[in-house]
Parts: C-alpha cells; structure tokens; sequence
C-alpha cells in the first residue's frame, strides 16, 4: 500500500509523513486505500497517542479509520503479539514491548535505546 510506503520512508519527520497522508486521504474521500496497515500502523498509531491534541481532529479520525481497518481492538491485541527483532543487538521481543524509532523506522529495544544519529523518537 503505498500510504504504508510514505510513513516508512525516513527523509521526512513522522509528523509531516502523516499529515500529507491525512491530506491524501481526506481529498480522496476518505478512501480505505489511503489507510496504513501492519508496522506503519503501529508506527503511526503508538506516534498519535503520545502526540494527540484536541487540534488534530483529521488526523485523529485517519488514525481511528486505520485502526477499524485492522481489524479494532482484537487486530491492534494481535499486533502487539507479533514479534520482531531490535536491529541493532539483534534480540527478539513482542511489539508491545519493543520501540520504533520514528527517524529510521526501524525496532529498537529500550535497552539500546534511541539511535544518536536519528531525529526520530522511540515510540
Ligand atoms: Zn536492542
Ligand atoms: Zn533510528
């Protein structure tokens, strides 16, 4: 999905990946094609929660349309299950407890911690 491609680009901050998508989005109609699925959506999703204002309502109601298209609260339970790799030591951990770093886009355990050279921040 190419919505997914934009937020797993890196050139950009987070922040403006997801809001020309939101842009995209909106003018579309809303379409379920511009929604984000699998590791954007969790990138995108764990970012909002953290960064969420009562201003953003676009991106809020994008943010809740993914979600639904995951599947709710049982496809958000079964993506904290899944497992991935910390890419820079290597060990294995549930994405509930594993980061994203936001700059890279790539997982890295809280022990590592956030990458010096990234931007980005963990979420
Ligand atoms: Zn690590
Ligand atoms: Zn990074």
């Amino acid at each position: 999905m190419e919505s997914n491609q934009v937020v797993l680009g890196s050139a950009r901050p987070i922040e403006e990946r997801i809001g020309q998508l939101v842009e995209v989005w909106i003018r579309d109609g809303r379409g379920r094609d511009h929604l984000v699925t699998g590791k954007a959506f969790y990138a995108v999703y764990c970012w909002h929660l953290r960064h969420r204002t009562d201003r953003e309502i676009a991106r809020a109601e994008f943010v809740a349309a993914s979600y639904d298209a995951i599947g709710g609260s049982a496809g958000w339970g079964a993506m904290l299950r899944e497992r991935a790799a910390c890419e820079s030591c290597g060990d294995r951990y549930r994405l509930e407890n594993i980061g994203l770093c936001t700059g890279c886009m790539r997982y890295t355990c809280y022990t590592c911690g956030a990458h010096g050279s990234c931007l980005g921040e963990i979420v």
